[in-house]
């Protein structure tokens, strides 16, 4: 077993040392199968939380209405959900209520894809209700039972559906693929943060095109925020992402670049998308630099204005457009030799300028600009007697 595994033991053996039954269940799993890396050990366990709570020195309370407790050991925090049920899902995602129940197989039951639906015994045995060894060996996503009524229940899990099949490389069995088809709509009932989630995970996958293929042949894609409108673009877009993208901010941008969106229009898209503003002026730099690198015209105040991260970024986006013809190394070393890398750095302050005797007011900030520009585009040295004598000249020329 992997050492995170070995790690929480004392936890799993301290609750079976009260009576209970304890269990590593969920992507931790599922990915030790696999051969992946694990990020948090998940445990499931038929103690009540409450029982839970009363085992352990450390815990909190982080979802105790759903049954989840995280357990504090030694620094690391092991999420312990006690065994339930689910029922009611009113409105096509989570459920009206949970249930409590001591029984493994039921909470097994209410899992969404036989792959995520194995328990690990800390022995090294796997418990195995529906087959999910089977679907991990031959590379296929199942839902739990009938995929018409699990996606009713709850309409994100066809998005997890088609993020795992990117995240994985699997295929989406076509019963599981049938009730996408049937189910899409359902989509518009969640709340758009987590759609938003998903599908950021999706296209962060090895394998985007796993889950894009389903995305788009099923229409989940119609249900999406604003993609009604753009099928075709997401279908190129389909056809050329041959491998992940390595951000948040590159999945974006490559979105703009490839819907063509303006400005305005990136703020509209990630708006419904329900997004941070740091998120969406981050998009709107890097697609800006990235017609830059489709035109071949990248210069030095483009470079300036888009800032290193978002040129490493740019960068990636316009090569897997396959309109790059930039090395990002190459890139970087022309940002790195500009002169100056903010306004901050230049050799010169408004103060500097009001002590030669020019006045406050929007003519020391245009002239503070002026500066700007003629330093990063290599016309002037950024020199304090150069800078002072240029500004000088250029606001008694406009005078
Ligand atoms: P990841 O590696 O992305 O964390 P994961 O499988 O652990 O993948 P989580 O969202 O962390 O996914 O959920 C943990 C487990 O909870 C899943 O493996 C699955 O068994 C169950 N689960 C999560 N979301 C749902 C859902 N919407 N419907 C049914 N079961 C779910
Ligand atoms: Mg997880």
């Amino acid at each position: 077993l992997p050492e995170e595994f070995i790690k929480a033991q004392p936890i799993i053996d301290t609750i079976e040392a009260a009576g209970y039954e304890a269990y590593y269940v969920g992507g931790s799993v599922r990915d030790t199968l696999l051969g992946l890396p694990i990020h948090d050990v998940d445990i499931a366990t038929s103690a009540y939380p409450e029982e839970v709570k009363s085992l352990f020195n450390r815990t909190v309370d982080t979802g105790i209405e759903h049954g989840t407790v995280m357990i504090l050991d030694h620094g690391t925090g092991y999420e312990t959900t006690t065994f339930r049920t689910e029922s009611g899902y009113q409105d096509y995602r989570r459920p009206d209520s949970v249930k409590f129940v001591r029984s493994l197989k039921e909470d097994l039951n209410r899992r969404d894809f036989t792959i995520n639906a194995l328990a690990l015994k800390t022995d090294g045995t796997i418990i195995d209700y529906f087959d999910g060894l089977t679907d991990l060996k031959n590379h296929r996503i199942r839902a739990v039972g009938d995929p018409e009524k699990r996606f009713n229940e709850d309409a994100l899990r066809m998005m997890r559906a088609v993020r795992f099949a990117s995240q994985l490389n699997f295929k989406i069995d076509s019963e599981t693929i049938a009730g996408i088809e049937h189910h899409g709509s359902l989509l518009t009932k969640i709340a758009v943060e987590r759609i938003h989630v998903e599908f950021v995970k999706m296209l962060l996958g090895q394998w985007p095109a796993m889950g894009l293929d389903v995305f788009m042949e099923t229409g989940l894609y119609q249900y999406c925020p604003d993609f009604k409108a753009y099928s075709d673009q997401l279908d190129q877009l389909r056809n050329k992402l041959k491998s992940g993208l390595s951000n948040e901010t590159a999945v974006w941008s490559l979105i703009a670049a490839t819907f063509n969106l303006s400005w305005q229009q990136i703020n509209q898209l990630l708006k419904h998308w329900k997004s941070a503003n740091q998120l969406i002026e981050d998009v709107q730099t890097a697609t800006k630099a990235v017609q830059a690198i489709s035109t071949q015209s990248v210069d030095a105040w483009v470079l300036y204005q888009t800032g290193k991260e978002l040129l490493v970024i740019a960068n990636e986006v316009a090569y897997k457009l396959g309109e790059s013809s930039y090395e990002t190394t190459a890139l970087i070393a022309q940002y790195d030799a500009l002169q100056i890398h903010s306004k901050k750095a230049l050799a010169i302050t408004g103060q500097d300028l009001m002590a030669a005797g020019v006045k406050p007011g929007p003519q020391l900030g245009q002239a503070l600009n002026y500066l700007e520009r003629q330093v990063v585009d290599g016309q002037l040295t950024n020199q304090n007697q150069v800078l002072l004598s240029t500004a000088i000249n250029y606001l008694n020329e406009k005078a």
